[in-house]
């Protein structure tokens, strides 16, 4: 499943592609699970929209929307009341899911199984949402106002930080999946922060002292840092047709390391499950 660095790095590799790129048209299929928004709405919205920008909100990709014309109006007049008038700015929200992806290619490439969405950009190439387990959800926001929740990871400063986190009962892993807290941390970095700043996932927050949130506040930043460093190398093979094959990946100190001798300190990792997901920490290095 992405993760913030690998969402991030898409929302790159997209950004260079098809930013400045106008939507000519769009088709959407009919699994109604992935689309969040109306499909009418969604097709309104795209059709004759420049594409200004792609950037990252937490896990989704928001390509921010300018209106270049208005598309021409559903056969269904019944419906056509029902439609919200389309404002100058707007956006398209990409979330990825377990197994979405944003494939940018020529219209002759075969549709591959599982495709949920075809926008036919005017520089004659298409971009296309495949997604196989179907975990993936587009929407639009009409007025360009999409809140993601939460605070970015990459933005926020130390006092916000120790604000959000002081005082609370949970485990610290269970905090650091909050999307409601910090967005986007998922569960691979939140087990490589814990370890770079020598806390156990299943330590209550409330009992961590200041200067040990002060180290997770760094561990957090430099393990995301380093993981969208490695992704911008294999932007391009990310987005292109073949998928995944391309990403780099941080090597890892704890998660999916169970039984395997510690990094630093040679113990074995150990697993436990906290809040249904599996959590990697060394028992001697992190207290
Ligand atoms: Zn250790």
């Amino acid at each position: 499943m992405p993760e913030l660095p690998e969402v991030e790095t898409i929302a790159r590799g997209l950004q260079k592609r098809v930013a400045g790129d106008t939507i000519e048209s769009v088709w959407l299929g009919s699994k109604p699970q992935t689309m969040k928004s109306p499909p009418d709405e969604i097709a309104r919205t795209l059709e004759l929209s420049r594409i200004q920008e792609v950037r990252r909100m937490g896990k989704h990709i928001v390509f921010e929307l300018e209106r270049k014309g208005v598309p021409r109006p559903l056969a269904r007049g019944k419906l056509r009341k029902k439609l919200k008038p389309l404002s100058p700015r707007s956006q398209w929200i990409v979330h990825l899911g377990m197994t979405g992806r944003l494939v940018v290619c020529e219209p002759s490439e075969k549709l591959e199984k599982h495709t949920h969405a075809v926008v036919k950009l005017a520089s004659r190439r298409e971009l296309r949402f495949v997604d196989p387990r179907r975990f993936g959800r587009l929407s639009v926001a009409l007025q360009g106002d999409f809140e993601a929740g939460g605070i970015e990871p990459l933005e926020v400063d130390l006092d916000r930080f120790l604000k959000l986190f002081r005082g609370r009962k949970t485990p610290m892993k269970s905090a650091l999946l909050n999307q409601k807290l910090l967005r986007g941390v998922g569960n691979i970095y939140a087990d490589e922060s814990l370890f770079r700043a020598g806390v156990r996932p299943k330590r209550r927050v409330s009992t961590v002292p200041r200067v040990k949130l002060e180290a997770l506040y760094g561990a957090i930043r430099d393990v995301l840092t380093e993981a969208i460093a490695l992704g911008g190398s294999s932007i391009s093979d990310y987005v292109d047709a073949d998928g995944e094959e391309g990403f780099f990946q941080l090597q890892h100190r704890v998660y999916g390391r169970e039984g395997e001798p510690c990094l630093v300190c040679k113990t074995p990792i150990k697993r436990v499950v906290i809040a249904g997901r599996s959590s990697h920490y060394c028992p001697n290095c992190q207290k």
